[in-house]
């Protein structure tokens, strides 16, 4: 396998082609294909940005005739029937039935991207500058998602001081004992705490990449209570857990909470191109005509399988109530078996975003490379790799979720030297 070029040309940077040593030369739905014919089921799905597989069919269809009526590819932000289609699709399927009166920003075409986004304009409509992140928060690597992520090796990447951004603690960060948001409340109410009053809080609903803690509802409830009520933006950075992964269209939805700003990006695009958006509350809609801006952000082809993803998936509760909810089943019924099976081990997470935690840091990693070997791509998530992260895609077979999950079973038994009798019902599409 010719692998010279990676490692002399490309920057050492590189890290997912490390834990996957090998050269991919092509996917459908969950299978990955490598050079030498070996097959893998993809757990990861483009770290959540391909939860509609790889080359989904009802979308490639749509994409290719997209491109050969030569359609615009690239149009800055000006008008073209694919954005016209999406705005539509969006505001139709998604926003209107949800009861969500978002103005929609297209920034650049990732997570960072609206991130940023959304910091810059809370502090814009606020005129404050503190911004409130939560302990292992991951909201990207430029200098503003930087400074209220939590990950000290990723901060420190930055070479300089993150600063207008304090950390507080996470749902369930203590001994889950200390009553929720004790310190938050406290400061806010006392005018000589010392505490900037922040223009935004930021808050996962699922932790992605510090370790799958999952909030409860309640206690995101109690979140958007205290920040309404000291008129504080509440923004979600629902980029990986939004578009499906927990189970419903936006991961906020089981708490039934209405953030001000919501930043999606990942799988919106449905085809895993690069495209995201930044939703906010009409009154916040302040900026002047290209006061913010950017080349990228009018990536029509993106338009158009973000278009079919949302006819074909989202157009009635069919597949959420369906399909989804049986892939989320099975794979929290599996996870559940071993768990109880293997000393030390508590499944973490919520829907697709749902990972094994081992007391031993070590073991996930050492999974996650038998994995390999053996066929299945998984990684791991949290500040010491701590946790196996599993997210398949939403539509992946049952059957092929279910031959991963076996061999995810004997990957955790061989490292952990425990027998596992993993029995999962019969697949239904088997
Ligand atoms: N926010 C969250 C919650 C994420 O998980 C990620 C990416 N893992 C980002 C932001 C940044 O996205 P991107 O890598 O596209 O910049």
């Amino acid at each position: 396998m010719d692998t010279e070029i990676f490692e002399t040309t490309e920057s050492q940077v590189r890290s997912y082609c490390r834990s996957w040593p090998t050269v991919f030369t092509g996917a459908s739905g969950s299978i990955m294909t490598d050079e030498q014919g070996k097959e893998y089921i993809d757990f990861f799905a483009g770290a959540g940005a391909l939860n509609y597989g790889h080359n989904n069919p009802k979308l490639r269809s749509e994409l290719i005739d997209y491109l050969t009526s030569d359609g615009l590819v690239h149009s800055l932000d000006m008008m073209t029937p694919a954005k016209r289609e999406f705005l539509q699709t969006f505001k139709e399927l998604i926003l209107e039935p949800r009861n969500l009166d978002y103005k929609i920003l297209f920034p650049g075409p990732t997570g960072t991207n609206t991130v940023e986004t959304a910091l810059k304009l809370a502090r814009k409509v606020t005129g404050r500058q503190h911004i409130l992140s939560f302990t292992n928060a991951f909201h990207g690597m430029t200098l503003g998602s930087l400074s209220v992520t939590g990950n000290s090796m990723k901060r420190q990447g930055a070479g300089m001081p993150l600063t207008n951004s304090s950390k507080i603690p996470y749902d369930d960060y203590f001994d889950g004992e200390t009553p929720d948001f004790l310190w938050l409340e406290r400061v806010l109410e006392d005018s000589g705490s010392g505490v900037d009053k922040p223009a935004a809080i930021i808050v996962e609903t699922v932790q992605g990449e510090g370790g799958l803690s999952a909030a409860r509802a309640e206690w995101l409830q109690e979140l958007r209570r205290l920040t309404s009520h000291h008129d504080i933006l509440l923004i979600v950075d629902d980029v990986q857990a939004g578009c499906g992964r927990t189970g419903t269209f936006f991961s906020f939805e089981e708490a039934g909470i209405t953030p001000d700003i919501v930043c999606v990006s990942k799988s919106i695009s449905g085809y895993g191109m690069p495209m995201a958006l930044t939703l906010f509350k009409p009154e916040l809609d302040v900026w002047t005509p290209g006061e913010h801006n950017g080349t990228f952000r009018g990536n029509n082809p993106a338009f158009v399988t973000a278009t079919a993803a949302l006819r074909h998936y989202w157009s009635n509760d069919d597949f959420e109530k369906g399909h989804l909810a049986q892939v989320i089943d099975t794979l929290q019924d599996a996870l559940m078996k071993i768990a109880v099976e293997v000393e030390g081990t508590t499944v973490k997470g919520r829907g697709l975003l749902t990972g094994l935690y081992f007391e031993d840091p070590e073991i996930a990693s050492k999974v996650a490379a038998v994995g390999f070997e053996n066929g299945i791509l998984v990684e791991t998530s949290g500040p010491q790799d701590e946790v196996l992260k599993l997210m398949p895609a939403m539509t992946i077979e049952l059957d092929v979720l279910q031959r991963g999950l076996h061999i995810l079973a004997e990957c955790v038994s061989e490292v952990t030297k425990q027998d596992i009798s993993l029995v999962l019902p019969e697949p239904a599409n088997a």
